[in-house]
């Protein structure tokens, strides 16, 4: 027998495929998209306008899957972390972040991540695999399931309101999936999230940051986290690859097309590292040489076991704040959360010992 088909693998336009492959009506396809998207079921027999045969005939043929929650724990802030489990035993870390009446979903692009920034605890563990449609997709299932998120409400109503990609993995070196994955999230017949609500960052895969805007439509966060390539080589092999000139450019010509939008550049401030107001200074000439419409998330450094880094006091976090403020960009400082549970950016990590 061959295997199962997995739907949650599927676009749209391939799941009605599929459907028409097994003898039904394009139509019956749409009926699915929707009891999987919208109403976020998972059991055939759930699905009441199908007839039985029919649901017989899917079940044969077909699975819709979640990964597996092996552990979770929620903060004292309310941060809520999972450690989810996919059929191969490897497993990931997604947070919610709640806001009063809204909140941000975080979730991973890859178990591990292949970039080795000194700073992330993902960056330490080794790159083991990137993650499916499916995978990616079922993250922010499970935590809708997990809420209750179903059917699917209006934009103002959500309490899961926004995705960060910014979780385990670089986005851009899977980018098929996720690009696959954020178009299943953001359609309109199912989960129906606005693009306007997702946000992807990158470490900065310079050739790849505007065919991935243009096939995603969310938004757009470069970890930047150095004014200049000195520094960034340091904290960030990627750098030797891709140097800032060229992920500038690359901004820069993402913001000529017609539905660009403000960049957002992450920069983690690190102790004695990267925080003076000279590099404040240098930051600035560089966001105006190249003209970009763009604001800084400043980040505090989250510290994991067994780093090299510290976070930079918290004077010097509002001067740099200030500095870049007084220059035209706003440069909120990123407010930690999850600390308590290790759920802040840049600490989440896979060990199969650590459950
Ligand atoms: N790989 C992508 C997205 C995942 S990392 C990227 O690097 O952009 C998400 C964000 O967390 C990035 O801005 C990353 O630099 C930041 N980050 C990594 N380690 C961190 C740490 N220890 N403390 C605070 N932020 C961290
Ligand atoms: Fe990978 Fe992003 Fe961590 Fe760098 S910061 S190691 S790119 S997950």
């Amino acid at each position: 027998m061959t295997d199962k088909i997995e739907l949650t693998n599927l676009s749209k336009e391939e799941l009605t495929s599929e459907i028409v492959k097994i003898g039904e009506k394009a139509f019956r396809a749409k009926q699915l998209w929707q009891w999987i998207y919208f109403r976020g079921v998972t059991d055939f027999n759930e699905m009441s306008n199908l007839s039985l045969a029919l649901r017989q005939k899917l079940q044969e043929n077909f699975t819709i899957t979640r990964p597996k929650i092996v552990a979770e724990q929620i903060s004292i802030d309310k941060t809520h972390k999972w450690l989810l489990e996919f059929k191969d035993g490897e497993r990931v870390e997604m947070v919610y972040i709640p806001e009063k009446d809204r909140g941000a979903v975080c979730i991973s692009t890859q178990v591990g991540c292949a970039m080795g920034c000194r700073f992330c605890h993902t960056g330490s563990q080794k790159f083991t695999r990137n993650l499916s449609v499916s995978e990616i997709v079922g993250q922010f299932m499970v935590a809708r399931d997990a809420y209750g998120e179903w059917p699917s409400p209006t934009d103002e109503v959500r309490y899961l309101s926004n995705i960060v990609v910014m979780g385990m993995g670089e986005p851009l070196n899977n980018l098929d999936n996720v690009v696959k994955a954020l178009n299943i999230i953001t359609d309109s017949e199912g989960i129906a999230l606005s693009r306007r609500r997702v946000t992807m960052s990158t470490s900065g895969i310079a050739p790849r940051i505007v065919e991935a805007m243009q096939r995603t439509g969310v938004r757009l966060a470069v970890s930047l986290h150095a004014p200049n390539n000195t520094i960034r080589s340091q904290i960030m092999p990627i750098n030797d690859k891709f140097r800032i000139e060229e992920i500038m450019k690359a901004c820069a010509e993402y913001q000529k097309g017609e539905h660009s939008r403000y960049i957002t550049f992450e920069y983690l401030l690190l102790k004695g590292i990267n925080d003076s107001l000279d590099h404040a200074k240098e930051l600035i000439n560089l966001l105006k040489k190249y003209k970009l419409r763009a604001l800084f998330n400043l980040i505090p450094f989250n510290p994991w076991p067994g780093c090299d880094f510290a976070p930079s006091d918290k004077k010097t976090v509002e001067a740099f704040s200030k500095a870049l403020d007084d220059a035209g960009f706003a440069a909120p400082v990123r407010v930690a959360r999850g600390q308590d549970i290790l759920a802040a950016c840049g600490q989440l990590k896979s060990k199969k010992t650590q459950a």
